[in-house]
């Protein structure tokens, strides 16, 4: 909503400013102007005998000229590009059939061979900085490369996967850059006419689907679950890479590496299996979940849970899935001892093959599975792990 005064019909009576409980509205030239403190009570257009103030509903939506062009950041792990940024490629890719305009990718700590892989995925043009040093969760340094690179290239649209790292790094990012972040984000559209990113992601616990946009700040900025998009891989097409170097002067370190903790278990990327055996809060306790270590390892999976069974202290955070954990679509999801919220849901529902065992035939859980099993958890994994061991499939 706005308002405005229609110059040719304004005599600069003054009558508006009588009505105005909030000095919002001066004389110039004998035409009313409204200032910073109007509130859009709106009690000046009644006050008006000439029309010539009106309150309109549509806004105008302020353009950014000099800002154009999406910039996806392509976070890397031991020098590869990992495939969150490259799912965010291919979504800007779709997005950009709308707005036609440019798509760059930017990463650091990437090994030569790599720069050439988010070409295929949708980039025009890639900025790989090309210092080393890039060590894992360095957010004072990324933030301030990426800082540099906005300032110099300045997208509309900034996206970044909203992995733990992209997590961390992005709303230092937008602080910096004066803008607005949306945090996880599970579908992204723009609109023609205005260019603004429309932002949609979860709120009120997932009941409500949110839509946000960054009307009055450059760049839009959001990150977005792994897997909510899905990576699409594209023919060969140019490929335009500008090794960038970091401006060290006024650079700000107060982070400092002492060491990586590769401990499995807390280092676990849920992504990188297409076998998940995930328990919750049926699994009764933490010693219990051997059992489902002993079924994901005869599979070639892993194991995850429900945020029941994480808060319980049975197993780290980062096995966690649903709405505060990962997003994980594999082959194959065996959810044991899982309600089904709507929580749980939304971190797995995608996956090809789910099967539910619970011992309450209502379970939600049964709802949204391939095949269920009702019956006790303990009883019903050990027969699934004699079954394997003895050469035969999961379900007859
Ligand atoms: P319960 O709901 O307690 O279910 C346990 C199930 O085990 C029951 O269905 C029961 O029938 C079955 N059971 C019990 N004993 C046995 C047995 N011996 N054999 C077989 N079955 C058995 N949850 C998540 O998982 N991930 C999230 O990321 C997440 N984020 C959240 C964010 C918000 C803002 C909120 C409000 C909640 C979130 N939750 C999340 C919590 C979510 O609402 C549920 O509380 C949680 O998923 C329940 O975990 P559960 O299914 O393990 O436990």
């Amino acid at each position: 909503m706005g308002i405005k005064v229609l110059e040719d019909k304004c005599t600069g009576c003054g009558l508006c400013l009588k009505s105005c409980l909030y000095q919002a509205i001066d004389i110039k030239n004998k035409v009313a102007v409204i200032n910073d403190s109007c509130i859009l009570c709106g009690a000046c257009v009644p006050a008006c005998k000439f029309q010539a103030i009106q309150l309109t509903t549509k806004e105008s939506i302020k353009d950014f000229p000099d800002y154009r062009g999406f910039m996806v950041f392509l976070e890397t792990k031991d020098g590869r590009i990992k495939d969150s940024g490259l799912e965010l490629l291919s979504k800007t890719r779709q997005l950009n059939k709308i707005l036609n305009t440019n798509i760059c990718g930017v990463c650091m700590g990437a090994s030569q061979d790599q720069l050439h892989l988010p070409f295929k995925f949708g980039a025009d043009k890639v900025f790989a900085f090309n210092s080393d040093g890039w060590e894992q969760g360095m957010d004072d340094t990324y933030s301030q490369a990426l800082f540099q690179i906005i300032g110099e290239v300045k997208p509309e649209i900034f996206l970044a996967a909203a992995t733990s790292f992209g997590r961390t790094l992005t709303p230092k990012l937008a602080a910096m850059l004066k803008t607005g972040l949306t945090a996880d984000c599970t579908e992204l559209e723009v609109d023609k006419d205005t260019r603004l990113l429309k932002q949609t992601r979860p709120t009120f616990g997932g009941n409500v689907l949110a839509t946000i946009v960054c009307k009055n700040s450059r760049p839009q900025m959001a990150t977005v679950r792994p897997h909510v998009f899905k990576k699409v891989e594209l023919g060969a097409k140019p490929e335009q890479i500008e090794m960038v170097p970091l401006k060290k002067a006024g650079l700000v370190n107060r982070q400092k590496l002492l060491d990586v903790d590769h401990n499995l278990d807390q280092d676990i990327n849920l992504a990188d299996y297409e076998v998940i055996v995930a328990g919750g809060r049926g699994m009764g306790g933490s010693q219990n979940f051997s059992l489902l270590r002993e079924l994901a390892d005869l599979l070639k999976g892993t194991v995850a849970a429900s945020r029941a069974a994480v808060d319980a202290g049975w197993i780290a955070y980062p096995h966690q899935v649903g709405q505060t954990g990962k997003t994980v679509n594999p082959k194959l999801y065996i959810a044991c001892g899982i309600s089904g919220a709507i929580q749980h849901l939304a971190g797995m529902q995608t996956s090809d093959i789910i099967i539910a065992i619970n011992k309450d035939s209502s379970a939600p859980i049964f709802k949204v599975a391939n095949y269920g099993i009702v019956g006790d958890i303990l009883e019903i994994v050990p027969k699934l792990i004699s079954r394997i061991k003895q050469g035969l499939s999961l379900v007859d």
